[in-house]
């Protein structure tokens, strides 16, 4: 098995071609990206000393429409991880019909090490680096790991600085008073929320049956936590970075979000706060998070998180994938031979970039919405989608994961044929 991501993304799209007509020369066409940039970012520390980071971007592939995906700031960030993350985006905005193409960018960095106005250099020194690689027609950025409405605030002023005028479409997840959307910052966690419900009916499960252990708890994590555990749902463990905790009862997650706010993290220190009377809990690893017996298991920190390794290990019955690739292709056939469902996150985390489109379309129309405007269309778009990839799983007997695919190759593929044929070429 391949060490590159990028060659393990590779492989569902190998997987999916064998249930959808396609052309070579499409088949062709999505295996690269369009254009990689690697940047060098120096940055003057508070200390007086320089440091130099290192940036990428990658525009994978704009058949559909200029190009979209986040920017994360993390220290594994590299070429073939933005590589990896830019093709997901190309599938997920087909999978879920937005008028874009897939894109990621990332710098690598310990963002947690900067003081502020370090990190507010960085940023600007990042828009700097690619701004003739991006544009609201051309690549448009967006928060991902470590990175946030503040930070895409900085980036779309230097944006605006270097390009003489305001452009507030070229950068989404910008704060409201910048042209920012009103539900962005939930959005991912919403949509990811509406297709589960779709999907219960269909499964035959019932929310207070429900048992829930999400990894990661971050914006994503905590939102998609908060908003099962407010359903219904019994969310019995969390976690972060630095470790999870675990109560089969249920934990009071609003209660951990204000915890987590005020102190940054919550192992260890859990239990010397006022939280702890809530709810009766222990603290767990990662690992015990992700192989606790539970209905459904919600990854959402990074990559790469059940593998060969662990897989075997899995004891959820259904696993949503909020985060973007948790799992690798080896895991997820030994999952599927344990009869566990994996829902992908090209389309379980698409409702990030559909609320990122919808102030895309605001920015440009200059006509701003109401919040149950945007989370009536990003309901609207995450039943219809999920309900169509469902009913592709169940006519060709696939996994969603493929289904998925299978949704978005057919749309990408026609954007491919519609735009030049073989006979043109070749007479
Ligand atoms: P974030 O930085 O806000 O949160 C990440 C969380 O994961 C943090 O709580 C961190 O402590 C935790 N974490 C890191 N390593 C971990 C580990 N080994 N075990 C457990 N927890 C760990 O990031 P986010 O924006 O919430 O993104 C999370 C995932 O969702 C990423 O895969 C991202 O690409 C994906 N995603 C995010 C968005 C978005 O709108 N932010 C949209 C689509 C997909």
């Amino acid at each position: 098995m391949s060490e590159s991501l990028f060659d393990q993304a590779s492989e569902r799209l190998a997987q999916a071609i064998a249930h959808v007509h396609i052309s070579e020369d499409a088949i062709e066409r999505l295996k690269s990206p369009k254009a990689s940039l690697q940047v060098s970012i120096p940055v003057r520390m508070d200390n007086g000393t320089l440091k130099v980071f290192q940036g990428y971007r990658v525009r994978y592939n704009d058949l559909r429409g200029p190009t979209k995906g986040g920017i994360r700031f993390h220290p594994s960030v590299n070429m073939d991880e933005v590589k990896s993350l830019a093709f997901w985006m190309t599938f997920k905005c087909a999978a879920v019909n937005l008028p874009f193409g897939g894109a990621k960018g990332g710098v690598a960095v310990d963002p947690k090490q900067l003081s502020k106005f370090e990190l507010e250099r960085l940023s600007r020194g990042y828009i700097d680096a690619i701004a003739d690689f991006m544009g609201a027609d051309v690549d448009i950025p967006a928060p991902d790991v470590q990175t946030n409405q503040t930070i895409m605030g900085w980036m779309v002023d230097q944006y605006s600085t270097i390009q003489r005028k305001l452009c507030p479409a070229a950068i989404t997840g910008k704060p409201l008073s910048m042209g920012g959307s009103i539900g962005r910052e939930t959005a991912t966690g919403l949509g990811a929320f509406f297709a589960i419900e779709t999907l219960m009916p269909l499964l035959k499960m019932e929310r207070e049956q429900t048992t829930v252990a999400v990894q990661g708890f971050g914006n994503v994590g905590s939102a998609i936590a908060d908003l099962m555990s407010k359903a219904g749902y019994k969310v019995v463990a969390v976690s972060d970075s630095k470790g999870g905790i675990y109560s089969p009862n249920g934990l009071d997650v609003p209660s951990i979000i204000n915890y987590k706010q005020s102190t940054r993290n919550f192992k260890a220190v859990y239990c010397q706060d006022s939280v702890c009377n809530i709810v009766e809990h222990k603290t767990i690893s990662n690992e015990e998070l992700l192989q606790l017996d539970v209905d459904i298991l919600i990854p959402a920190a990074l990559e790469n998180q059940i593998t060969e390794v662990n897989a075997a290990q899995i004891r959820a019955k259904y696993i949503f994938e909020v985060a973007n690739g948790p799992i690798t292709p080896a895991a997820d056939a030994i999952l599927e031979k344990k009869g566990v469902m994996v829902f992908p996150d090209i389309l379980i985390n698409a409702g990030g970039v559909t609320v990122s489109y919808f102030e895309w379309v605001q920015n440009r129309s200059g006509f701003y919405w109401t919040l149950s405007e945007v989370n009536d269309r990003l309901k609207q778009s995450m039943v219809a989608e999920t309900l169509r990839i469902w009913e592709i799983a169940q006519q060709k007997q696939i996994s969603m994961r493929t289904a998925a695919y299978v949704h978005a190759l057919s749309r990408l593929s026609e954007a491919i044929e519609a735009k030049g044929t073989r006979d043109y070429y070749v007479r």
